[in-house]
């Protein structure tokens, strides 16, 4: 049997490694390949290496030689050609692969749009997804006094942060009428703004990019706004999400089925015969047609690891499970559960904010009374605590009452019911 995986990054990975907790080196070779590293990295830390607080060995999770102990082959290269029938993979260095079962765990990419004149900026224009991304980031910060910021989710502040660290001025356009209403409510995303503004950020809602302008040199000098505002920057970062990695396979000899990712069955098989995807580049096709992508990580750890299952020849029947994530915003923390935003109409939140201090707490609930999602901003929360009630069913009034359960940083963060202004949100 001969396990060949793309994409070293969480799913490929924890495919790997549950692969290898079942079968011995002798039953089972497996071989990952990745473009990118020659290790496994964890994505959301990137932020960490930009700031100079971790080094890019820190970003691995595992000790290199995990890998050479449990007899994984890592391959460096590059993916571009798939026969499902001889069961085979190319790789641009002109090497083939045999595989038995094949997993493609192969991210996402950012988006770019059709700007006028992105396509003359030779230089300046970042993302920040990669490690590639990274490098070019590190190498421009030197020279940038200013840059502009496109796109307001998670990735757009985190990059927005690291420049900030780097003492760099920062424009962030956001095209919607507050931050990240993917995520949070407008109450929330007013936080957020204040909090950036106060660290020095030059917040701009509702305005879009709408040219970018370029030196002698081909590197971008500024850009132009819808609003007509014209902003000097030497560094133009594009954050405005991200999409499947699926392109690639429209070369290649076999093409398994594609939608907005890489479709599979619940069971993670694509449509091609042994050949399986998973993490960000896949989208699950459920019995009855609908589908759903995630792009985060602990959902691509997941998938990996059922993908491998699945490989193995385990019934797997997978459905996406409560949501769950939790990040930072600067120094906001977040932790957010289950349903917050795309509310049904007449769902409710209870939603609660220091008077002083930058900590919000908003709790859904539906028309039974019964808890149904948390979006909690300032201060740490156990998830599993959280995640636990709605499963439970608790009523809103026991919840509020019982909150501090759930809550971690007893001595610092953990406001006082009794010192929070509360109001009621009605959908
Ligand atoms: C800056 C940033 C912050 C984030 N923060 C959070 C967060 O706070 N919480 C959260 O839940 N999620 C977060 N995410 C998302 C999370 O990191 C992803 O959901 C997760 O890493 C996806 O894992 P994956 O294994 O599916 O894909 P990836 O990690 O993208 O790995 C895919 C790998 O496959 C390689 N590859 C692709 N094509 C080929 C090919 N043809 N040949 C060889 N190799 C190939 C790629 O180069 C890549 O290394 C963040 C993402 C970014 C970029």
């Amino acid at each position: 049997m001969h396990y060949v995986i793309v994409g070293n990054g969480v799913a490929g990975v924890e495919a790997a490694l549950k692969i290898r907790e079942r079968y011995a080196p002798e039953e089972a070779k497996i071989t990952v390949i990745s473009e990118e590293t020659d290790y496994f990295f964890s994505r959301t830390a990137l932020m960490y290496a930009y700031m100079d607080l971790m080094t890019r060995k820190d970003l691995e999770p595992f000790e290199r030689k995990v890998f050479d102990n449990l007899k994984i082959e890592l391959v460096r290269g590059r993916a571009v050609d798939l026969d499902a029938d001889a069961h085979t993979l190319k790789l641009e260095d002109g090497k083939t692969l045999n595989y038995t079962k094949l997993l493609l765990a192969v991210g996402a990419k950012p988006n770019i749009f059709g700007w006028d004149g992105i396509k003359d900026a030779k230089d300046g224009v970042v993302h920040f997804v990669s490690m590639q991304d990274l490098d070019a980031c590190e190498r421009l910060t030197p020279s940038t006094k200013s840059a502009v910021v496109v796109g307001g989710g998670l990735i757009g502040i985190e990059l927005v942060e690291c420049l900030k660290h780097h003492g760099v001025n920062v424009t962030f356009l956001i095209r919607e009428p507050f931050y990240w209403p993917m995520a949070l409510s407008s109450e929330e995303g007013a936080m957020v703004n204040g909090h950036m503004q106060a660290h020095g950020v030059d917040v701009r809602l509702e305005e879009e990019l709408s040219k970018v302008k370029v030196d002698a040199n081909g590197r971008v000098s500024g850009v132009e706004t819808n609003k007509g505002n014209a902003i000097e920057c030497q560094m133009l970062g594009i954050c405005v999400g991200v999409h499947a990695n699926k392109e690639w396979l429209n070369e290649c000899k076999s093409t398994p089925e594609l939608g907005r990712g890489i479709k599979v069955n619940r069971a993670f098989e694509t449509s091609l015969p042994d050949v399986y995807a998973a993490g960000d580049c896949a989208e699950i096709v459920r019995e009855d047609g609908s589908t759903f992508q995630e792009t985060i990580w602990y959902s691509a750890k997941l998938h990996g690891q059922l993908a491998a299952r699945s490989m193995m020849g385990d019934a797997v029947d997978y459905e996406k499970p409560l949501f769950y994530n939790s990040s930072k915003f600067f120094h906001i923390e977040y932790t957010t559960v289950g349903e917050v935003v795309n509310l049904a109409k007449g769902i409710r939140s209870l939603y609660r904010r220091h008077p002083k201090k930058e900590i919000s707490q908003r709790i859904v609930y539906n028309e039974a009374n019964q808890v149904i999602g948390f979006n909690m901003l300032g201060s740490r929360w156990n998830h599993n605590v959280l995640e636990r009630w709605i499963h439970e069913r608790r009523s809103i009034e026991w919840v509020r009452k019982n909150l501090a359960q759930a809550q971690f940083d007893v001595e610092f963060g953990r406001a006082k019911l009794e010192e929070f202004d509360e109001k009621e949100i009605v959908q």
